[in-house]
This record gives C-alpha cells, sequence and structure tokens, in this order.
C-alpha cells in the first residue's frame, strides 16, 4: 500500500493514535490528529505531536477531520461515535489502527480475538514461538500498538495481535495469515446497540479476507463462532476440552493432542503447563494448533509451557506461606472470571471479593462458592452487597483495605488453602484502575512475615 503524499485523518490520540500518526509520517503521508479530549487529559501526544512536527487538534473533531483521503481510527473511539458516523455519511473509508498497520508488515500476523482470554493468548504465543526460535513480536491490545513495531517485522517473522472487536470494526482487506477465536459471549454490548450477533459478527470478520492459503482456528465447544464460518474457503482448525477433534488440538485424560486429519500426536499433559485452570488449557491448545502447523517438535512446545509464567493480575501465583497460597487475580472485573478462577482450584479458598459493582448478579457463583469457598472478605462500595449476599451460606466478613483481608487470612487461612484476590467488580473506588490494585495485593502479600 502506498500512503506516501496521502492524508490520513487519525481518530484518537492515545497509544495508537499516537503510533499510526508516527508510522504515516515515517511512510511519507500527511497525519492529522484529532481527540474530543482536553490537552491535559493528552500530556503525551502533544509532546509527541510538537516535538515530530505532527498536526493535531485536542477538545474537538472540526470539518478538519474529513479533508483527508482516508480515515485511521483507534480502538477507543466509539463505531457509533458522531465523528465516524459523520465521516461515513460523508464516504470518507475508516480503517482501523490494526489494519493500517497490517498493510506495512512483512511478517505473518497471528491474529487473536475471543471475549476472554485474548491476553493470556497472546503472550503464550509469543513466549512459545520466540522460545522455540521463531522470532515473534506481541502486539495490539496487550500493550504495544501494531503500528510501532510494524515495520520491524521481517517476511519469516510473525506477530502475535490480540484484536479486540473494536479493532475488528473498521477492518476492510485485514488478512491475517493465522486467526483465532477463543470463544464469543456476550460482552460490551453497549457498544453493539444490545445486539448479541452484532457483536459476534465484528469478532468474526478476524477471518473475512482469508483464504485457502491461511488458517482459522476456533473454539468446538463454542457454538457461536463456526455457523458463520461454514462457507469460507479458509482452512479452519478446531480445538475443544471436551471431545476429540479430528483437524485441530484437544484435551482428552490429561493429555494435550494434535490431530491431523486421522494422524494424532500427544504434544504434553495438561500437567506441563505451568498456568492454572481448564480455561487456560483451551488457550494452550489453540496456541498449540498453531506451533504445530509450524512443524515446531512436541518437546519445545512442552517446555515453552512449561516456562510460561502467565499475564500479571490473571490468577498469578504471588506466593507460598506456611502452606497457604496466594494469587491475584485483579483482573477478574466481572462474575465471568470468578467462575472461571474458583473453578481453577481444587483446595479450600478464602475469597476477597468487591469493589465497584457494574450491576453484578452473583447467582452464577452461588453454587461454586458453596462448594469452594471457605470464606469471603468483602471490600470496597459494594462490601454491603457481597455480605446481604453470601453472608446466608459462606462465612462473609466486611474489611476496609486490603491489608485488612491479607492480615486476616494470614491468622485464618489452613495450610492447604488458597488466598484469592479475584473481585468480581471494577477497582476504581479504591484504586486507580485492576493494575494498581494487583500490585498493592501483591505487596502486601510479599511483606507477610
Ligand atoms: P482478555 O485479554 O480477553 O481480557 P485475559 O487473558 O486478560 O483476557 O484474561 C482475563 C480473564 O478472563 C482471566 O482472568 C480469566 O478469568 C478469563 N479467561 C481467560 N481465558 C479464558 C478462556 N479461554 N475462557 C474463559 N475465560 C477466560
Amino acid at each position: 500500500m502506498e500512503i506516501a503524499g496521502k492524508k490520513i485523518a487519525i481518530i484518537g490520540a492515545v497509544k495508537s493514535g499516537i503510533a499510526s500518526a508516527q508510522l504515516a509520517k515515517k511512510l511519507g503521508a500527511v497525519p492529522f490528529v484529532s481527540d474530543g479530549s482536553p490537552k491535559d487529559k493528552l500530556l503525551h501526544a502533544h509532546q509527541v505531536f510538537e516535538k515530530e512536527n505532527i498536526a493535531y487538534e485536542f477538545g474537538e473533531h472540526s470539518a478538519k477531520v474529513y479533508d483527508c483521503d482516508f480515515i485511521v481510527t483507534s480502538p477507543g473511539v466509539p463505531t457509533n461515535s458522531m465523528v465516524l458516523s459523520t465521516a461515513i455519511e460523508k464516504g470518507i473509508k475508516i480503517y482501523s489502527e490494526v489494519e493500517f498497520a497490517s498493510w506495512f508488515c512483512k511478517g505473518s500476523i497471528i491474529s487473536i480475538t475471543g471475549t476472554n482470554g485474548k491476553t493470556t493468548t497472546t503472550a503464550l504465543m509469543n513466549h512459545t514461538l520466540n522460545e522455540c526460535g521463531i522470532k515473534c513480536f506481541a502486539a495490539g491490545n496487550i500493550g504495544n500498538p501494531f503500528s510501532e513495531i510494524a515495520l520491524e517485522v521481517k517476511e519469516d517473522e510473525f506477530v502475535a495481535l490480540e484484536t479486540s472487536s473494536f479493532q475488528l470494526d473498521f477492518t476492510v482487506k485485514f488478512k491475517p495469515h493465522f486467526s483465532m477465536i477463543l470463544n464469543i459471549t456476550p460482552d460490551h454490548l453497549d457498544r453493539y446497540d444490545n445486539n448479541f450477533d452484532k457483536y459476534a459478527a465484528s469478532k468474526i470478520r478476524i477471518a473475512a479476507n482469508q483464504t485457502e492459503e491461511d488458517f482459522f482456528i476456533y473454539n468446538a465447544d463454542d457454538t457461536n463462532t463456526f455457523e458463520t464460518m461454514k462457507n469460507s474457503r479458509v482452512q479452519k482448525l478446531a480445538f475443544s476440552l471436551k471431545k476429540e477433534i479430528p483437524v485441530g488440538a484437544y484435551h482428552k485424560n490429561g493429555d494435550m493432542c494434535f490431530a491431523w486429519f486421522g494422524k494424532v500426536s500427544k504434544v504434553c499433559s495438561s500437567n506441563d503447563l505451568f498456568i492454572k485452570g481448564e480455561h487456560n488449557i483451551a488457550n494452550a491448545l489453540a496456541v498449540m494448533a498453531i506451533a504445530k502447523l509450524l512443524n515446531i517438535p512436541n518437546q519445545k512446545i512442552r517446555d515453552a509451557f512449561a516456562s510460561f509464567k502467565g499475564v500479571e493480575h490473571r490468577i498469578e501465583f504471588v506466593r507460598e506461606l506456611e502452606g497457604v497460597e496466594y494469587y491475584n487475580d485483579s483482573k477478574a472485573t466481572n462474575v465471568d472470571s470468578v467462575i472461571v478462577a474458583l473453578k481453577t482450584f481444587t483446595k479450600p479458598i478464602y475469597l476477597i471479593l468487591g469493589g465497584k459493582d457494574k450491576g453484578n448478579n452473583y447467582d452464577d457463583i452461588k453454587e461454586l462458592v458453596k462448594e469452594n469457598v471457605k470464606k469471603i472478605y468483602a471490600i470496597g462500595v459494594s462490601a454491603q452487597k457481597v455480605e446481604d449476599y453470601f453472608g446466608a451460606f459462606v462465612q462473609t466478613e466486611k474489611k476496609e483495605s486490603l491489608l485488612a483481608c491479607v492480615e486476616a487470612a494470614r491468622n485464618e487461612a489452613e495450610a492447604g488453602s488458597v488466598l484469592l484476590l479475584s473481585p468480581a467488580c471494577a477497582s476504581f473506588d479504591m484504586f486507580e484502575d485492576y493494575m494498581h490494585r494487583g500490585n498493592i495485593f501483591k505487596q502486601v502479600v510479599k511483606g507477610l512475615k
């Protein structure tokens, strides 16, 4: 794609907006960045644009936006926002930042989407390829924008690209060599007019331009994906926790197997995975399918799975002290994530629950809590709600801080149990974000004597 001399309007001046403006400039185009937030919220962008002489406006989307050859939009900009709707009315082409970056990437793209598990799977994919001697970059939602690294990736190298549905919304020609949908469950429906089909359709765009030389990996245990893909020409591989798969990866009796038209190889055992939980076996099966397509030997995959320590704040092991294991799952900001966490452990759990509640309905975890949880420490603005709901059937105690929870567990939890921070709530009532909450928890746990 030749963009030299083209006028490109970039919507959004946070990470991916900054990176796409820099990429556009480097390639000889004329970027103009527009962000509706005020300057004091965009100090980094301001600094970069001033230094690199990139044109911008903050605090509004003026008519200047529409004086362009095309628009590149950032994932944070709602699909139905005024600025994009107006551009569509005017017939201006809009591309998402990942599509834009993909035009200039010579390497193979492994695009990973799904409602849950994207970051973990992207990180595991990246780790596995690099450990096995194949150069791979991790990019996208995972933290560093694709535009930042697109030009660095050589022809025989790979990008594990965490791709959210927001990034897929404005893809037109995006054509990853490998694409993956981990699962599709209702989430972010507010951005899709509360319409699940629209949300699912957005995820399925990941494979829209793939052809017979490309591969699509999907979850055979999740019925929402495959139907819409049935007639596409891409080569399809499934993964499953529940059944044997003729072409793809599955888990049976503790073995993680890869099947290729009837030929089955046992690649490793799920015990080889350092990261815990059935959900992580599913994530690893998806990664394994691609690793096998790349002809990586089983032993190397096994070693890579064993040495991957997981992503911070996702059922992250912090330490063991006198037989009690401490886990940080601060990223669990909804009830679904807590289900996954509670299913991960067979040991009795002391659970820290609560925070800024997004309308949680705890009915879905009631039985699991009854079975697996010994005591709940309730925190944050929803502490009372947590106590009211769970107090009737499990010991529940309100606490003022994470420190108070951890100190109480230090005294109360017996050897062989787990203290788990998996709060089912956002963190903004007490912390800057979930990472801040997780870091405070880890600090307190590490300080225990
Ligand atoms: P994402 O990037 O999609 O938000 P993460 O890898 O950050 O996903 O994981 C977030 C949470 O989602 C985890 O803490 C876990 O509770 C849950 N999760 C991870 N993988 C899966 C999966 N395959 N299926 C269901 N839930 C999962």
